[in-house]
C-alpha cells in the first residue's frame, strides 16, 4: 500500500511574529513537490497558529503542538482539542519527548490525548522514541512497543495517526540515527503494529522519523523502505526544510 510523504516541521517554542513571517516566506516561495506527492505541516507555537494559517500556502497544513486531554475546562495554561477544532487547525503532535522528559508525560496520559484529539476530529502525530540509555541497554523496541502500546489500546481507527519515530538521542543534537537504524526501528514498529493492531493499519500508518534531520542527510533517510517522511525540529525553521520537503522526489 502506497504511504503518502509526509513532512512535518516542530517549530518548538521558537519565534518573534517577524521571524514567523520570514518562515512563512520562504515556504511559500519554495519549489516543493506537490500535495499529491506530499503532506506538508508546520507545528508554530499556538500563539503564532492563527497568523500561521492565514499567511500560509494553502496546500501546507498547521499542527500544535500539544493539546489538554480532555475537555476544557479548569486547566490553566491548557488548550483544547476543541479549541484546535475552533480555530480550523487540522493537526497536532502528541508525546513529544520534551513532554514526556520534562513535563514527565506518562505513556497512559499520551495515549489517553491520542484519544481525545482523534474523538475530536484532530489528525494527529504522536511521537515516540528511546533515550541513549534506553537504545544502549538493549530497550529500544520494548520502549517504542510500550509508548506505541499506550496508544493502541486506546483507539480503534489508526487513520489519522502518524506515528513520529523520534529517538531522544538524536533530537537537537545533530547525532541522526543512520538510515539504517531509523530503518530497523520502523520495520519493528510496522511488524509490532501488524502483530498488535491489524495488517491494514501496519501497511497504512505513516511511520515518520525525527531527530536531526537535515537537507544533506534527508535524501539517503528517505530511501529507506519504512521511512514515511520526518518530523523536523531545527531544520524546520530554516530555508533547508524546502530541500527536506523535497527528499523522496
Ligand atoms: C523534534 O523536536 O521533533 C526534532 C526532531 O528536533 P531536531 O530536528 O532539531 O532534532
Amino acid at each position: 500500500m502506497a504511504r503518502k510523504f509526509f513532512v512535518g516541521g516542530n517549530w518548538k517554542c521558537n519565534g518573534t511574529s517577524e521571524e514567523v513571517k520570514k518562515i512563512i516566506s520562504i515556504l511559500n516561495d519554495g519549489k516543493v513537490a506537490s500535495a499529491d506527492v506530499v503532506d506538508v505541516v508546520v507545528s508554530p507555537p499556538y500563539v503564532f497558529l492563527p497568523l500561521v494559517k492565514s499567511s500560509l500556502r494553502p496546500e501546507f497544513h498547521v499542527a500544535a503542538q500539544n493539546c489538554w486531554v480532555k475537555k476544557g475546562g479548569a486547566y490553566t495554561g491548557e488548550i483544547s482539542a476543541e479549541m484546535l477544532v475552533n480555530l480550523d487547525i487540522p493537526w497536532v503532535i502528541v508525546g513529544h519527548s520534551e513532554r514526556r522528559l520534562l513535563l514527565s508525560e506518562s505513556n497512559e496520559f499520551v495515549g489517553d490525548k491520542v484519544a481525545y484529539a482523534l474523538s475530536k476530529g484532530l489528525k494527529v502525530i504522536a511521537c515516540v522514541g528511546e533515550t541513549l540509555e534506553q537504545r544502549e541497554s538493549g530497550a529500544t523496541m520494548d520502549v517504542v512497543a510500550a509508548q506505541t502500546k499506550a496508544i493502541a489500546e486506546r483507539i480503534s481507527d489508526w487513520t489519522n495517526v502518524v506515528v513520529a519515530y523520534e529517538p531522544v538521542w538524536a533530537i537537537g543534537t545533530g547525532k541522526v540515527a543512520t538510515p539504517a537504524q531509523a530503518q530497523e526501528v520502523h520495520l519493528e514498529l510496522r511488524k509490532w503494529l501488524q502483530t498488535n493492531v491489524s495488517a491494514e493499519v501496519a501497511a497504512s500508518t505513516r511511520i515518520i522519523y525525527g531527530g536531526s534531520v537535515s537537507g544533506a542527510n534527508c535524501k539517503e533517510l528517505a530511501a529507506q523502505p519504512d521511512v514515511d517522511g520526518f518530523l523536523v525540529g531545527g531544520a524546520s525553521l530554516k530555508p533547508e526544510f524546502v530541500d527536506i520537503i523535497n527528499a523522496a522526489t
